[in-house]
């Protein structure tokens, strides 16, 4: 381990390769080449830019905001990773083209060996998946961190759907609950347009973590019995434009926070919100969802706890331009930068740290 983590890790009952020591030269973003999805032009029959995620780095670096160097490369979660949230039925459910076919929305996969489906589609998602886990340690000893993929909310332990194969976001939190010291509360807010009913299944009776979730009431997946583990729920109306969505997310990030202060949060940052998006049906600009995302690490670094977010959906072609300029926001405004802090825990946002934190709301008040 390197001498800049600073959370401490505990023993734990599997080895993983995920919580590696990472050079205090490195931000804390996560990402790696295999992300990608590119294969005989098969990705082209899906309505995704299955390329989204090396646009975004490609413009980070245009900017010179980062460098190969200074990023962290992730690597791809085992299959003993996985089992500490799936079933081993699930996993080899996987093992089927079919399976794999109707949980990424790729019908073709159909037709192809197993093997190939594993290489060029699962291999992908698995290596963002452990990109998840990896900046969720990033987050405790940094005070944040982005994953540059992830965010597979609709995923539970034995079941897959929308996209997500793999429940990035409650094995990043079940990682840190059983292997680092002091966490035990986590708050997801998840902002994709699309409610996230797989952490929501995969959390249901578990109190030690608090759900926000704001998505468009009438798309997919409209999961009644997974809605029940949201603390907050934002049901937005079809066509939801930038004021009334800006005035929303900020009244509950700040109320979730300052309801319950967790060890960490979650941020599901999906950009399938915006303006045209085909499957999201709502009306949020750019700038919307470059202001919205200042607006949730402003909530949590001003209070001192650290943020982890992931990309999720969203898969227009100006969708890795904004996610980019946004992270590009996030440093000019002072919430992300190179700061490291050596073993002084968690880093924190000297220029706003005026705000005091009121805690003690009923738990559970909607
Ligand atoms: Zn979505």
């Amino acid at each position: 381990m390197s001498r800049t983590d600073v959370s401490e890790v505990k023993s734990s009952s599997h080895q993983t390769e995920l919580y590696v020591g990472v050079p205090s030269t490195c931000l804390p973003i996560v990402y790696s080449p295999e992300y990608n999805i590119t294969f005989m032009g098969l990705e082209k029959l899906h309505p995704f830019d299955a390329g989204k995620w090396g646009k975004v780095i490609h413009f980070l670096k245009e900017e010179q905001f980062i460098t190969d160097e200074t990023i962290v490369p992730a690597r791809e979660a085992s299959e003993e990773d996985l089992l500490v949230v799936h079933t081993r039925r699930y996993l080899s459910r996987l093992k089927w083209s079919l399976v794999v076919a109707t949980i990424t929305e790729i019908p073709p996969l159909i037709f192809l060996p197993n093997f190939l489906v594993q290489r060029k589609v699962l291999r992908p998602l698995r290596t963002q998946t452990g990109g998840t886990i990896m900046a969720g340690k990033l987050a405790m000893d940094r005070g944040w961190a982005i994953n540059v993929g992830g965010g597979f909310h609709h995923c539970s332990s034995d079941k897959g759907g929308g996209f997500c194969a793999y429940a990035d976001i409650t094995l990043t939190i079940k990682f840190l609950f059983e292997r680092v010291e002091g966490v035990s509360r986590a708050t997801i807010i998840d902002l994709d347009a699309h409610q996230g009913n797989g952490h929501e299944r995969d959390f249901l009776d578990d109190r030690r973590v608090y759900i926000m979730d704001a998505y468009n009431r009438y798309i997919y997946p409209g999961d009644g019995y997974a809605k029940r583990a949201i603390r907050r729920k934002v049901e937005l109306d079809w066509g939801t434009e930038d004021i009334e969505y800006l005035q929303k997310v900020e009244l509950h990030s700040e109320g979730a926070l300052n309801e319950i202060r967790p060890d960490i949060v979650v941020y599901n940052a999906g950009t399938d919100i915006l303006d045209g998006d085909p499957l999201g049906g709502l009306a949020i600009s750019p700038q919307g969802v470059v202001k919205r995302d200042e607006i949730v690490f402003k909530a949590a670094r001003s209070r001192g706890i650290p943020i982890l977010m992931v990309t999720s959906g969203g898969y227009q072609k100006k969708t890795a331009r904004v996610i980019a300029d946004s992270i590009l926001n996030l440093h000019r405004q002072g919430l992300i930068g190179e700061e490291v802090l050596d073993g002084a825990g968690p880093s924190t946002v000297p220029v706003m740290m005026s705000k005091s934190v009121s805690s003690g709301a009923a738990i559970g008040a909607m």
